[in-house]
Protein backbone atom coordinates (compact mmCIF):
# COMPACT_ATOMS: atom_id res chain seq x y z
CA UNK A 1 0.00 0.00 0.00
CA UNK A 2 1.31 3.71 -0.89
CA UNK A 3 2.53 5.55 2.26
CA UNK A 4 -0.02 8.72 2.55
CA UNK A 5 2.31 12.05 2.55
CA UNK A 6 0.61 14.94 2.59
CA UNK A 7 2.19 18.75 3.47
CA UNK A 8 1.81 22.15 4.48
CA UNK A 9 2.86 24.69 2.43
CA UNK A 10 2.43 28.33 3.73
CA UNK A 11 4.18 31.39 2.18
CA UNK A 12 5.88 33.42 5.15
CA UNK A 13 4.83 36.83 4.79
CA UNK A 14 3.36 37.38 8.01
CA UNK A 15 2.10 35.24 10.68
CA UNK A 16 0.28 32.00 10.78
CA UNK A 17 -3.21 32.33 10.22
CA UNK A 18 -6.10 30.54 11.62
CA UNK A 19 -7.13 29.36 8.44
CA UNK A 20 -4.04 27.79 7.60
CA UNK A 21 -3.49 25.85 10.95
CA UNK A 22 -6.67 24.87 9.97
CA UNK A 23 -5.45 23.56 6.58
CA UNK A 24 -2.24 22.37 8.39
CA UNK A 25 -4.59 20.50 11.52
CA UNK A 26 -6.30 18.46 8.40
CA UNK A 27 -3.64 17.63 6.25
CA UNK A 28 -1.45 16.40 10.02
CA UNK A 29 -4.49 14.56 11.08
CA UNK A 30 -5.22 13.20 7.58
CA UNK A 31 -1.28 11.42 7.79
CA UNK A 32 -1.79 10.69 11.37
CA UNK A 33 -4.85 8.51 10.56
CA UNK A 34 -3.72 6.71 8.36
CA UNK A 35 0.06 6.03 9.68
CA UNK A 36 1.82 8.26 6.78
CA UNK A 37 4.25 11.92 6.97
CA UNK A 38 3.14 14.75 7.13
CA UNK A 39 5.60 17.45 5.14
CA UNK A 40 6.40 21.20 6.06
CA UNK A 41 7.11 23.13 3.29
CA UNK A 42 8.13 26.35 3.31
CA UNK A 43 6.71 28.85 -0.07
CA UNK A 44 9.09 31.53 0.18
CA UNK A 45 9.96 32.40 -3.50
CA UNK A 46 8.18 36.01 -2.82
CA UNK A 47 11.60 36.87 -1.67
CA UNK A 48 10.23 40.69 -1.70
CA UNK A 49 7.26 39.70 1.28
CA UNK A 50 9.16 36.42 2.86
CA UNK A 51 11.03 37.18 5.88
CA UNK A 52 12.99 34.61 8.91
CA UNK A 53 10.73 36.40 11.38
CA UNK A 54 7.45 35.38 9.07
CA UNK A 55 9.24 31.76 8.81
CA UNK A 56 9.90 31.70 12.42
CA UNK A 57 6.06 32.62 13.61
CA UNK A 58 4.90 29.67 11.22
CA UNK A 59 7.11 27.38 13.06
CA UNK A 60 5.97 28.83 16.77
CA UNK A 61 2.50 28.34 15.64
CA UNK A 62 3.10 24.88 15.28
CA UNK A 63 4.93 24.13 17.77
CA UNK A 64 2.72 25.84 20.00
CA UNK A 65 -0.12 23.62 18.74
CA UNK A 66 1.78 20.55 18.73
CA UNK A 67 1.63 19.95 14.75
CA UNK A 68 4.80 18.41 14.30
CA UNK A 69 6.18 17.49 10.82
CA UNK A 70 7.41 13.91 9.93
CA UNK A 71 10.06 15.88 7.16
CA UNK A 72 10.98 19.47 6.60
CA UNK A 73 10.43 22.03 7.00
CA UNK A 74 12.01 22.24 3.16
CA UNK A 75 12.41 25.84 1.72
CA UNK A 76 11.27 26.42 -1.95
CA UNK A 77 14.76 28.75 -2.07
CA UNK A 78 17.10 26.15 -0.82
CA UNK A 79 15.53 23.67 -4.01
CA UNK A 80 16.29 26.36 -6.92
CA UNK A 81 18.61 24.31 -8.87
CA UNK A 82 16.23 21.72 -8.64
CA UNK A 83 13.22 23.69 -10.50
CA UNK A 84 15.67 24.78 -13.32
CA UNK A 85 16.88 20.76 -13.75
CA UNK A 86 12.78 19.92 -13.79
CA UNK A 87 12.41 23.49 -15.95
CA UNK A 88 15.63 21.96 -18.82
CA UNK A 89 13.60 18.77 -18.68
CA UNK A 90 10.10 20.48 -19.58
CA UNK A 91 11.97 22.76 -22.29
CA UNK A 92 14.12 19.08 -23.61
CA UNK A 93 10.73 16.96 -23.59
CA UNK A 94 8.92 19.88 -25.69
CA UNK A 95 6.25 20.53 -22.87
CA UNK A 96 7.81 24.05 -22.39
CA UNK A 97 8.93 26.70 -24.96
CA UNK A 98 10.97 30.16 -24.83
CA UNK A 99 8.81 33.06 -25.53
CA UNK A 100 9.99 36.47 -26.75
CA UNK A 101 7.14 38.44 -26.26
CA UNK A 102 7.76 41.20 -24.05
CA UNK A 103 5.37 43.09 -21.20
CA UNK A 104 4.87 45.32 -23.66
CA UNK A 105 3.63 43.57 -26.73
CA UNK A 106 1.39 41.19 -23.59
CA UNK A 107 -0.18 44.88 -22.87
CA UNK A 108 -0.51 45.59 -26.00
CA UNK A 109 -2.21 42.41 -27.10
CA UNK A 110 -3.94 42.69 -24.11
CA UNK A 111 -5.24 45.53 -25.25
CA UNK A 112 -6.55 44.38 -28.09
CA UNK A 113 -8.25 41.28 -27.20
CA UNK A 114 -10.55 43.50 -24.87
CA UNK A 115 -11.31 46.01 -27.18
CA UNK A 116 -12.70 43.28 -29.73
CA UNK A 117 -14.57 42.13 -26.18
CA UNK A 118 -12.49 38.66 -26.24
CA UNK A 119 -11.22 37.31 -22.98
CA UNK A 120 -7.50 38.28 -22.63
CA UNK A 121 -4.56 35.75 -23.31
CA UNK A 122 -1.45 34.94 -25.07
CA UNK A 123 -1.61 34.91 -28.68
CA UNK A 124 0.52 31.72 -28.93
CA UNK A 125 3.33 33.07 -31.21
CA UNK A 126 6.19 31.51 -29.70
CA UNK A 127 4.45 27.74 -29.31
CA UNK A 128 6.34 25.10 -31.42
CA UNK A 129 3.82 23.34 -33.32
CA UNK A 130 4.47 20.83 -36.07
CA UNK A 131 5.01 22.11 -39.51
CA UNK A 132 5.23 25.71 -37.73
CA UNK A 133 7.84 28.28 -38.63
CA UNK A 134 8.77 30.33 -35.05
CA UNK A 135 10.14 34.00 -35.38
CA UNK A 136 13.40 34.25 -35.15
CA UNK A 137 14.22 35.15 -31.83
CA UNK A 138 14.83 39.11 -31.18
CA UNK A 139 18.81 39.91 -29.88
CA UNK A 140 18.63 41.64 -26.34
CA UNK A 141 15.52 40.15 -25.58
CA UNK A 142 15.49 37.42 -22.67
CA UNK A 143 12.80 34.86 -23.01
CA UNK A 144 10.02 33.62 -20.30
CA UNK A 145 9.51 30.22 -20.35
CA UNK A 146 6.23 28.98 -20.96
CA UNK A 147 4.27 25.64 -20.34
CA UNK A 148 2.79 24.47 -23.68
CA UNK A 149 -0.67 23.46 -22.31
CA UNK A 150 -2.23 21.06 -24.12
CA UNK A 151 -5.07 22.72 -26.41
CA UNK A 152 -7.73 20.07 -26.58
CA UNK A 153 -9.78 17.95 -23.70
CA UNK A 154 -10.51 18.62 -20.43
CA UNK A 155 -8.79 18.75 -17.07
CA UNK A 156 -10.32 16.83 -14.45
CA UNK A 157 -10.26 15.33 -10.73
CA UNK A 158 -12.61 14.16 -8.20
CA UNK A 159 -11.77 17.02 -5.39
CA UNK A 160 -12.12 14.78 -2.15
CA UNK A 161 -14.14 18.07 -0.94
CA UNK A 162 -15.61 19.50 -3.85
CA UNK A 163 -16.39 16.71 -5.96
CA UNK A 164 -15.44 16.40 -9.91
CA UNK A 165 -14.05 19.60 -11.01
CA UNK A 166 -13.22 20.27 -14.60
CA UNK A 167 -11.90 22.42 -17.08
CA UNK A 168 -11.75 22.66 -20.43
CA UNK A 169 -7.79 22.95 -21.83
CA UNK A 170 -9.16 25.68 -23.79
CA UNK A 171 -9.76 27.92 -21.03
CA UNK A 172 -5.74 28.11 -19.93
CA UNK A 173 -3.38 30.05 -21.30
CA UNK A 174 0.06 28.61 -21.99
CA UNK A 175 1.78 29.90 -18.14
CA UNK A 176 4.59 31.13 -17.66
CA UNK A 177 6.84 28.64 -15.51
CA UNK A 178 9.93 30.97 -15.35
CA UNK A 179 10.78 34.49 -15.76
CA UNK A 180 13.20 36.23 -17.64
CA UNK A 181 15.59 35.80 -15.10
CA UNK A 182 15.24 32.13 -14.87
CA UNK A 183 13.81 31.65 -11.58
CA UNK A 184 11.13 29.38 -11.65
CA UNK A 185 7.70 30.71 -10.96
CA UNK A 186 4.60 29.83 -7.99
CA UNK A 187 2.98 26.92 -9.81
CA UNK A 188 6.12 25.25 -10.77
CA UNK A 189 7.76 25.62 -7.67
CA UNK A 190 4.42 23.27 -6.03
CA UNK A 191 4.56 20.96 -8.56
CA UNK A 192 7.98 19.77 -8.59
CA UNK A 193 7.81 19.95 -4.71
CA UNK A 194 4.57 17.99 -4.35
CA UNK A 195 6.55 15.25 -6.68
CA UNK A 196 9.41 15.19 -5.78
CA UNK A 197 8.08 14.85 -1.80
CA UNK A 198 5.78 12.08 -3.09
CA UNK A 199 3.03 14.18 -1.55
CA UNK A 200 -0.51 11.92 -2.07
CA UNK A 201 -3.06 13.95 -0.73
CA UNK A 202 -2.83 17.92 -1.25
CA UNK A 203 -5.04 19.50 1.27
CA UNK A 204 -5.06 22.80 0.83
CA UNK A 205 -7.33 26.67 0.68
CA UNK A 206 -9.87 26.55 -2.08
CA UNK A 207 -8.32 29.78 -3.10
CA UNK A 208 -5.64 27.18 -4.55
CA UNK A 209 -8.67 25.53 -6.91
CA UNK A 210 -7.72 27.45 -9.96
CA UNK A 211 -4.36 27.00 -10.00
CA UNK A 212 -5.04 23.26 -9.71
CA UNK A 213 -5.91 22.23 -13.56
CA UNK A 214 -2.30 24.01 -14.15
CA UNK A 215 -0.43 21.75 -12.21
CA UNK A 216 -2.22 19.03 -13.06
CA UNK A 217 -1.19 19.18 -16.58
CA UNK A 218 2.41 19.54 -15.38
CA UNK A 219 2.42 16.83 -13.45
CA UNK A 220 1.73 14.80 -16.41
CA UNK A 221 3.61 16.70 -18.93
CA UNK A 222 6.18 15.70 -16.31
CA UNK A 223 5.53 12.38 -16.09
CA UNK A 224 4.79 12.67 -12.14
CA UNK A 225 2.18 10.94 -10.67
CA UNK A 226 -0.79 13.02 -9.77
CA UNK A 227 -1.95 13.44 -6.11
CA UNK A 228 -5.58 13.53 -5.17
CA UNK A 229 -6.87 17.32 -3.66
CA UNK A 230 -8.88 18.02 -1.14
CA UNK A 231 -9.51 21.58 -1.02
CA UNK A 232 -10.89 23.06 2.09
CA UNK A 233 -13.69 25.93 2.21
CA UNK A 234 -12.77 29.05 3.73
CA UNK A 235 -13.33 30.25 7.17
CA UNK A 236 -16.05 33.56 7.57
CA UNK A 237 -16.00 35.68 10.41
CA UNK A 238 -19.26 35.68 12.89
CA UNK A 239 -20.92 38.11 10.70
CA UNK A 240 -20.61 35.69 7.69
CA UNK A 241 -17.82 38.05 6.17
CA UNK A 242 -14.00 36.67 5.37
CA UNK A 243 -12.58 36.29 8.16
CA UNK A 244 -10.27 39.09 8.52
CA UNK A 245 -8.55 41.15 11.54
CA UNK A 246 -11.64 42.57 12.09
CA UNK A 247 -13.28 39.64 13.35
CA UNK A 248 -10.44 39.56 16.56
CA UNK A 249 -7.59 37.65 16.71
CA UNK A 250 -6.44 35.52 13.28
CA UNK A 251 -2.77 35.08 14.07
CA UNK A 252 -2.44 31.68 15.63
CA UNK A 253 0.15 33.05 18.26
CA UNK A 254 -2.32 35.80 18.94
CA UNK A 255 -4.94 33.21 20.30
CA UNK A 256 -1.65 32.20 23.00
CA UNK A 257 -1.48 35.87 23.78
CA UNK A 258 -5.24 35.99 24.54
CA UNK A 259 -4.83 32.96 27.36
CA UNK A 260 -6.42 29.80 24.98
CA UNK A 261 -4.69 26.31 25.33
CA UNK A 262 -3.84 24.64 22.14
CA UNK A 263 -5.87 21.88 22.80
CA UNK A 264 -9.01 24.37 22.51
CA UNK A 265 -7.98 26.00 19.69
CA UNK A 266 -7.10 22.69 17.93
CA UNK A 267 -10.44 21.03 19.01
CA UNK A 268 -12.33 24.26 17.73
CA UNK A 269 -10.45 24.10 14.45
CA UNK A 270 -11.11 20.62 14.23
CA UNK A 271 -14.76 21.01 14.09
CA UNK A 272 -14.54 23.85 11.95
CA UNK A 273 -15.93 22.65 8.50
CA UNK A 274 -15.47 18.70 9.88
CA UNK A 275 -17.62 16.64 11.72
CA UNK A 276 -18.31 13.38 13.48
CA UNK A 277 -21.49 12.77 14.60
CA UNK A 278 -22.86 14.92 17.41
CA UNK A 279 -18.93 15.23 19.69
CA UNK A 280 -17.77 18.50 20.37
CA UNK A 281 -15.22 17.97 23.12
CA UNK A 282 -12.77 15.90 21.99
CA UNK A 283 -8.84 14.68 21.90
CA UNK A 284 -6.48 15.20 19.06
CA UNK A 285 -6.38 11.43 19.58
CA UNK A 286 -9.51 10.84 18.95
CA UNK A 287 -9.43 13.23 16.11
CA UNK A 288 -6.37 11.70 14.35
CA UNK A 289 -8.71 8.28 14.75
CA UNK A 290 -11.87 10.01 13.47
CA UNK A 291 -10.79 12.01 10.85
CA UNK A 292 -11.36 11.59 7.12
CA UNK A 293 -11.84 13.58 4.07
CA UNK A 294 -15.15 12.88 3.59
CA UNK A 295 -16.83 14.52 6.65
CA UNK A 296 -15.66 17.46 5.33
CA UNK A 297 -18.42 20.28 4.20
CA UNK A 298 -18.09 21.85 0.89
CA UNK A 299 -19.27 25.11 2.36
CA UNK A 300 -18.25 27.76 3.98
CA UNK A 301 -17.30 27.00 7.66
CA UNK A 302 -18.26 30.35 10.35
CA UNK A 303 -16.13 31.41 12.64
CA UNK A 304 -17.72 31.13 16.49
CA UNK A 305 -15.60 32.95 19.11
CA UNK A 306 -18.23 32.39 21.82
CA UNK A 307 -17.72 28.28 20.79
CA UNK A 308 -13.98 28.67 21.16
CA UNK A 309 -14.09 30.46 24.19
CA UNK A 310 -16.50 27.97 26.12
CA UNK A 311 -14.07 24.99 24.54
CA UNK A 312 -11.69 26.71 26.19
CA UNK A 313 -13.18 27.35 29.68
CA UNK A 314 -14.21 23.87 29.79
CA UNK A 315 -10.16 22.56 28.81
CA UNK A 316 -8.76 25.43 31.31
CA UNK A 317 -11.44 23.82 33.99
CA UNK A 318 -10.37 19.95 32.88
CA UNK A 319 -6.35 21.05 33.16
CA UNK A 320 -4.52 20.55 36.44
CA UNK A 321 -3.77 23.02 38.47
CA UNK A 322 0.13 22.37 38.31
CA UNK A 323 0.14 23.10 34.45
CA UNK A 324 -2.01 25.85 34.93
CA UNK A 325 0.03 28.08 37.10
CA UNK A 326 3.01 26.70 34.39
CA UNK A 327 1.16 28.79 31.96
CA UNK A 328 -0.69 31.53 34.46
CA UNK A 329 3.07 32.40 36.25
CA UNK A 330 4.81 34.30 32.76
CA UNK A 331 1.74 35.77 32.42
CA UNK A 332 2.20 37.82 35.86
CA UNK A 333 6.06 38.51 34.96
CA UNK A 334 5.44 40.22 32.25
CA UNK A 335 3.40 42.40 34.44
CA UNK A 336 6.40 42.57 36.53
CA UNK A 337 3.62 41.15 39.15
CA UNK A 338 6.10 39.09 41.73
CA UNK A 339 4.28 35.63 42.44
CA UNK A 340 5.38 34.23 46.14
CA UNK A 341 4.69 31.44 47.69
CA UNK A 342 1.55 32.95 50.15
CA UNK A 343 -0.87 32.29 48.56
CA UNK A 344 0.51 29.64 46.49
CA UNK A 345 -0.84 30.28 43.00
CA UNK A 346 -1.93 26.56 42.69
CA UNK A 347 -4.60 27.37 44.91
CA UNK A 348 -5.47 30.46 43.82
CA UNK A 349 -6.16 28.78 40.43
CA UNK A 350 -8.12 25.91 41.73
CA UNK A 351 -10.24 28.42 43.31
CA UNK A 352 -11.01 30.62 40.19
CA UNK A 353 -10.80 28.09 37.12
CA UNK A 354 -14.23 27.23 37.23
CA UNK A 355 -15.11 30.56 36.91
CA UNK A 356 -13.26 32.04 33.46
CA UNK A 357 -12.56 31.47 30.17
CA UNK A 358 -9.16 32.12 29.82
CA UNK A 359 -4.92 32.65 30.87
CA UNK A 360 -5.59 36.45 31.06
CA UNK A 361 -8.69 35.98 33.20
CA UNK A 362 -6.58 33.71 35.59
CA UNK A 363 -4.06 36.45 35.75
CA UNK A 364 -5.77 38.79 36.50
CA UNK A 365 -7.59 36.69 39.16
CA UNK A 366 -4.72 36.01 40.76
CA UNK A 367 -2.65 39.29 40.53
CA UNK A 368 -4.68 41.03 43.15
CA UNK A 369 -3.42 38.29 45.70
CA UNK A 370 0.23 39.79 45.12
CA UNK A 371 0.38 43.04 44.46
CA UNK A 372 -0.29 46.40 47.03
CA UNK A 373 -3.95 47.01 46.51
CA UNK A 374 -6.32 49.99 46.46
CA UNK A 375 -9.65 49.55 45.99
CA UNK A 376 -11.76 51.41 43.85
CA UNK A 377 -12.88 53.80 46.42
CA UNK A 378 -16.73 54.01 44.44
CA UNK A 379 -17.10 50.69 44.23
CA UNK A 380 -16.30 50.27 48.15
CA UNK A 381 -17.95 52.95 49.42
CA UNK A 382 -21.19 51.46 47.40
CA UNK A 383 -20.92 48.21 49.53
CA UNK A 384 -19.36 49.38 52.65
CA UNK A 385 -23.25 50.90 54.02
CA UNK A 386 -22.99 52.00 57.65
CA UNK A 387 -24.95 48.83 58.59
CA UNK A 388 -22.18 46.45 57.20
CA UNK A 389 -19.55 48.26 59.03
CA UNK A 390 -19.97 47.30 62.56
CA UNK A 391 -20.48 43.61 61.53
CA UNK A 392 -16.68 44.15 59.48
CA UNK A 393 -15.06 45.64 62.58
CA UNK A 394 -16.17 42.16 64.51
CA UNK A 395 -14.66 39.81 61.43
CA UNK A 396 -11.82 42.39 61.96
CA UNK A 397 -11.79 41.31 65.45
CA UNK A 398 -12.50 38.24 64.84
CA UNK A 399 -9.78 36.67 62.21
CA UNK A 400 -6.56 37.35 64.76
CA UNK A 401 -8.11 34.39 66.63
CA UNK A 402 -10.04 32.27 64.04
CA UNK A 403 -8.41 29.16 62.64
CA UNK A 404 -7.21 29.40 58.92
CA UNK A 405 -9.61 27.74 57.16
CA UNK A 406 -12.33 28.21 55.21
CA UNK A 407 -14.98 26.51 57.49
CA UNK A 408 -13.96 28.42 60.39
CA UNK A 409 -13.48 31.79 58.49
CA UNK A 410 -17.01 31.05 56.62
CA UNK A 411 -18.48 30.39 60.77
CA UNK A 412 -16.79 33.53 61.53
CA UNK A 413 -18.94 35.47 58.83
CA UNK A 414 -22.27 34.26 59.61
CA UNK A 415 -21.87 34.87 63.26
CA UNK A 416 -20.92 38.73 62.64
CA UNK A 417 -23.39 39.00 60.20
CA UNK A 418 -25.96 37.11 62.62
CA UNK A 419 -25.15 39.39 65.51
CA UNK A 420 -26.58 42.15 63.39
CA UNK A 421 -29.03 41.25 61.68
CA UNK A 422 -27.41 41.12 58.27
CA UNK A 423 -27.85 38.96 54.88
CA UNK A 424 -24.45 37.40 53.71
CA UNK A 425 -24.08 39.97 50.48
CA UNK A 426 -23.55 43.25 53.02
CA UNK A 427 -20.47 41.56 54.46
CA UNK A 428 -19.53 39.56 51.80
CA UNK A 429 -19.44 41.85 49.27
CA UNK A 430 -17.39 44.71 50.80
CA UNK A 431 -14.65 41.53 52.60
CA UNK A 432 -14.70 40.62 48.49
CA UNK A 433 -13.77 44.43 47.49
CA UNK A 434 -11.35 45.11 50.07
CA UNK A 435 -9.10 41.96 49.55
CA UNK A 436 -9.29 41.74 45.84
CA UNK A 437 -11.03 44.86 44.59
CA UNK A 438 -13.85 42.67 42.81
CA UNK A 439 -17.11 42.36 43.50
CA UNK A 440 -17.11 39.05 42.08
CA UNK A 441 -15.10 36.40 43.02
CA UNK A 442 -15.54 32.51 44.42
CA UNK A 443 -17.01 31.38 47.98
CA UNK A 444 -15.76 34.78 50.45
CA UNK A 445 -14.65 32.30 52.99
CA UNK A 446 -12.46 30.13 50.69
CA UNK A 447 -10.62 33.93 49.16
CA UNK A 448 -9.92 35.26 53.16
CA UNK A 449 -8.34 31.52 53.51
CA UNK A 450 -5.92 32.22 50.65
CA UNK A 451 -4.30 34.95 51.93
CA UNK A 452 -1.91 34.91 54.68
CA UNK A 453 -3.78 36.07 57.87
CA UNK A 454 -1.69 38.98 58.12
CA UNK A 455 -2.76 40.16 54.54
CA UNK A 456 -6.34 40.24 55.31
CA UNK A 457 -5.86 41.97 58.41
CA UNK A 458 -3.97 44.52 56.46
CA UNK A 459 -6.44 45.47 53.85
CA UNK A 460 -9.12 45.14 55.74
CA UNK A 461 -7.77 48.03 58.37
CA UNK A 462 -7.53 50.18 55.89
CA UNK A 463 -11.15 50.31 55.45
CA UNK A 464 -11.01 51.27 59.19
N1 LIG B 1 1.85 28.64 -0.34
C1 LIG B 1 0.44 28.57 -0.56
C2 LIG B 1 -0.26 29.45 0.44
O1 LIG B 1 0.30 29.81 1.47
C3 LIG B 1 -0.10 27.17 -0.44
C4 LIG B 1 0.18 26.37 -1.65
C5 LIG B 1 -0.41 24.99 -1.66
O2 LIG B 1 -0.86 24.51 -0.61
O3 LIG B 1 -0.37 24.37 -2.70
O4 LIG B 1 -1.40 29.80 0.21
Amino acid sequence: MTMIRTRFAPSPTGFLHIGGARTALFSWAFARHHGGQFVLRIEDTDVARSTPAAVQAIIDGMNWLGLAHDEGPFYQMQRMDRYKEALRQMLADGHAYCCYTTQEELDAMREEQRAKGLKPRYDGTWRPEPGKTLPTPPAGVLPVIRFKNPTEGVVAWNDLVKGRIEIANAELDDLIIARQDGTPTYNFCVVVDDWDMKITHVIRGDDHVNNTPRQINILKALGAEVPLYAHLSMILGDDGQKLSKRHGAVSVMQYHEDGYLPEAVLNYLARLGWSHGDDEVFSMEQFCAWFDLDHITPSAAQFNTEKLNWLNAHYIKQTDNARLAGLVRPRLEAREVSVTDTPSLEAIIGLYKERISNLNELADAAEVFYIDLTPNAELLAQHLTPEAKPALADFIAGIREVAWEAPAIGALIKSCIGAHGLKMPKLAMPLRILLTGQAQTPSVDAVVALFPREVVIKRLAAAA
